[in-house]
């Protein structure tokens, strides 16, 4: 089984049943099957064939969708690629990635008109026309240019599709790249339908689940747990172009939404926005946060405020993404990335890789058939993380003596101070409960004596606030070598698209103190 023809069946089972909602007009499953074919296609009366590579760089919208479900049918590669990244970045990805194509909106052609010479190596741009028009500005784009809509009425809505085995490689993720230069992480057709399989089960989503996916599509987060999981169901995908409170909350109301996906950051927008009332999250069963540490100040204030739980789970690209959620089953424990999902196991390993004993911290690594097949092209890299059947994540955990996992933090942000370590995270909970901080990051700073010391960023819009109120407030709550030497106030902390914080950003301002 595969999620393209996992949609495939729900077609058959619930044609009239509405796949995904975009700007007010439905979609139902009979008429994406259909699109779905068509586009597969066309792909291949292009002359794609499956293993072929094909980039997606689509923002929120049914073009992600149909480019998606539509190229991985006929078992062509996908690179989905953030919309918003430079045309540098781009290039970087196209080249490394060998792309026979891109699929694009007409509003970034201009990003592509900019790297025309990495152009020369891709034989098409199909551009998804969205009526913002269309900025070529180079003949070679004009020359490889597709219409999206033309490819769309042209192709056969009966598609001859080709046998896709379980470990033939669907999607090379180039991950968040917060450090040094992205690598792609390849998952299979088995990847892809395990972990949505797994994901959706233990959330306990079904064809009654409406879907805000308001984190972008491009992003494995949302593409496993806010769009292949609704879809292989029977659920409807909301499809937030962008995000913005304002948008999340009009629509949660309007489609009477059931489950919201986000980042902590998002939480901590929407607990912020001043119109937020618990009546618009009325119909959320459920919230589900990933990607980064929820503080849990922040999730008592949330769940305060909307009336609605919020389960805190962990995942990386490399594995799909989820590998632990808190369960709805059983207790829900804030802090905690909760138990193993279904098929996936995790558990907390020394420098060694033995088993360390409940409440010990170390790496946290993952088995199962969520786990990426490799980094593409990096047999090195690829080695290094997978070790022994398991996926070394980088992460440092523990795990409780009933099987919940806690992050302590990735390793390399770690910080060592007179040979202590502090974790960021730590500080940072410790911070999240101070009422006029609305966002904290910590990162380490050389230090002559103690070889680093702490400093923290901090978002407040009291003005009043010093640094020697932050110093204080950490003073009695933290040991001495965990309070910050340093506070930075900041209007806003810098984070990519995903919501994470870059905190190479910070480390390089840091530098410049
Ligand atoms: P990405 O591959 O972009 O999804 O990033 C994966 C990384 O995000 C993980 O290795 C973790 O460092 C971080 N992460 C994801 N979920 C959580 C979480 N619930 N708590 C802390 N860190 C998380």
């Amino acid at each position: 089984m595969n999620i393209s023809d996992q949609i495939s069946v729900t077609a058959k089972q619930h044609p009239e049943k509405t796949a995904y909602i975009f700007e007010g007009n439905e979609t139902s499953y009979l008429e994406l099957e259909g699109m779905i074919n068509k586009f597969a296609d066309s792909l291949v009366g292009l002359g794609y064939q499956k293993g072929d590579h094909l980039a997606l760089v689509v923002g929120n919208s049914p073009h992600f969708v149909i480019g998606l479900y539509g190229a991985l049918r006929a078992g062509i590669i996908v690179i989905p690629i953030n919309p918003i990244y430079t045309p540098d970045e781009i290039s970087y990805i196209l080249q490394n990635g060998d792309v026979k194509g891109i699929v694009t909106m007409d509003m970034l052609a201009g990003k592509f008109a900019q790297i025309s010479d990495v152009l020369e190596d891709a034989e098409h741009i199909i551009i998804a026309e969205t009526g913002a028009g269309t900025d070529t500005g180079s003949t070679i784009l004009s020359e490889k240019m597709k219409s999206f809509s033309k490819l769309m009425e042209e192709g056969n809505i009966h598609f001859d599709r080709p046998e896709l085995r379980e470990d033939d490689i669907a999607l090379v993720l180039y991950t968040s790249g917060t450090t040094g230069k992205p690598k792609g992480a390849m998952l299979t057709h088995r990847n892809l339908y395990s972990n949505a399989k797994d994901t959706a089960d233990y959330l306990e989503m079904d064809g009654g689940d409406k879907v805000i996916a308001a984190l972008p599509m491009f992003h494995v987060f949302c593409l496993t747990v806010a769009l292949n999981a609704p879809l292989m169901n029977g659920g409807t995908v909301l499809i937030v172009p962008k995000f913005s409170p304002e948008a999340v909350f009009k629509l949660a109301k309007e489609q009477q939404a059931t489950v919201f996906a986000g980042v902590p950051t998002m939480y901590n927008y929407l607990l912020q926005t001043p119109g937020g009332h618990a009546d618009d999250f009325q119909s959320i069963r459920l919230c589900i946060s990933g990607g980064a540490a929820m503080p849990v100040a922040l999730l008592k204030h949330f769940e305060q405020k909307f009336g609605v739980m919020i389960s805190e789970g962990y995942g990386l690209s490399e594995a799909s993404p989820v590998t632990c959620f808190n369960p709805l089953d059983r207790a829900r424990k804030p802090g905690s990335i909760g138990t193993n999902i279904k098929n996936v196991e995790n558990k907390v390993v020394d420098e060694l890789g033995n088993e360390l004993p409940p409440g010990e911290v170390g790496e946290l690594v993952v088995r199962g058939p969520n786990v990426m097949a490799g980094y593409y092209k990096l047999p090195e890299e690829t080695e290094a993380v997978l070790r022994d059947g398991w996926l070394h994540t980088g992460d440092m955990a523990r795990m409780d003596d009933e099987g919940y996992f806690y992050i302590v933090d990735r390793r390399k942000d770690m910080i060592l101070v007179g040979g202590y370590n502090v974790y960021p995270r730590e500080v940072e909970e410790v911070l999240y409960e101070h009422p006029d901080i609305a966002e904290v990051a910590v990162v380490g700073m050389p230090d002559p004596d103690q070889g680093e010391s702490v400093v923290t960023f901090v978002v407040t819009e009291n003005n009043a606030l010093k640094a020697s109120d932050v110093i204080t407030f950490c003073g009695e709550r933290l040991a001495k070598y965990k309070v910050p030497a340093v506070v930075e106030f900041l209007d806003e902390l810098p984070k990519n698209t995903t919501g994470k914080i870059l905190r190479k950003q910070l480390r390089d301002k840091v530098a410049q103190l």
